[in-house]
């Protein structure tokens, strides 16, 4: 019973005899702590742009000889930390969405190649021309949602972006293989030490907190594509080396 947590109950049975009756509650509480981390995390995300943004109106309403070129930069930032705090909430409401039991995915068939031309495409925009970035298409159609696909390798691609830095060069490729069929995105970006790597998926785990910021993570994207394959029967493979780049592999079940 090492690491378990238990509760015993001792019952009284005939003849002052008594019987033990132990509970292992283990997983209760695994859940439990996870929910209380979730809430605590959250709340952190969320009081920092809000504490900006208060910040900045109480000098507006306080200071009434503020020129007109610091009153531009304040109401930059604050629409800045206003759009941290919708992308936060939409990326919880996503990842509660993926969890729900009253969720069901809705399969349909997912045309792949126009759903890789359309994240080359977003990735691109998001590079800027500062990144060489390619996509070839080998697999096949999927009974899937594409919605979710979308999003779920549409965040692997836009990671690649976030974290190579300019002059680096991404490879999206949609594969099929003897296991199922897989989206690989492959960068030569800054990296990941091995010690981060098993961590990654878990909400808010971000090796390097502000390059996450400065890049408009939320720290929720790799949590969303976990949840996305689980749902799809697929999970997430990644290899990396830390100043070299990374390869994140999202396998499908075949058939
Ligand atoms: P974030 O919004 O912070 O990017 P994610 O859940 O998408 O959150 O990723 C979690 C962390 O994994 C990132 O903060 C970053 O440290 C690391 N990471 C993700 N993709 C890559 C990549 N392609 N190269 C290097 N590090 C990455």
């Amino acid at each position: 019973f090492r690491d378990r947590k238990l509760i015993c109950q001792i019952i009284p049975f005939e003849n002052r005899r008594q019987i033990l009756v132990t509970h292992d509650v283990t997983e209760t509480v695994r859940i439990e702590e996870m929910r209380r981390d979730f809430i605590a995390n959250a709340s952190h995300e969320l009081r920092t742009p809000l504490t900006v943004i208060v910040g900045f109106l109480e000098i507006a309403s306080s200071d009434m000889m503020i020129d007109a070129e610091t009153r531009a930069a304040h109401l930059k930032l604050m629409t800045e930390q206003g759009h941290r705090m919708q992308r936060l909430i939409e990326d919880m409401l996503t990842l509660s969405r993926l969890e729900s039991v009253d969720y069901p995915l809705r399969r349909e068939r997912v045309d792949m190649r126009a759903l890789v031309e359309e994240i080359l495409g977003e990735a691109r925009a998001l590079s800027g021309g500062r990144h060489t970035i390619g996509a070839t298409v080998d697999g096949p159609d999927v009974n899937g949602s594409a919605e979710e696909l979308r999003s779920a390798f549409g965040n692997l691609a836009s990671n690649a972006v976030r974290y190579t830095p300019e002059g680096g060069s991404i490879a999206l490729a949609w594969r099929d293989g003897p296991g199922g069929p897989r989206f690989v995105v492959t960068d030569t970006g800054i990296g990941i030490d091995q010690s981060h790597i098993s961590r990654l998926t878990e909400r808010f785990y971000r090796v390097d907190k502000s390059r996450s910021r400065e890049t408009k993570g939320t720290g929720l994207g790799l949590a969303i594509v976990k949840h996305v394959l689980l749902r799809h029967g697929g999970n997430l493979s990644i290899t990396s080396e830390a100043g070299k780049g990374s390869s994140f592999i999202a396998n499908l079940p075949g058939g």
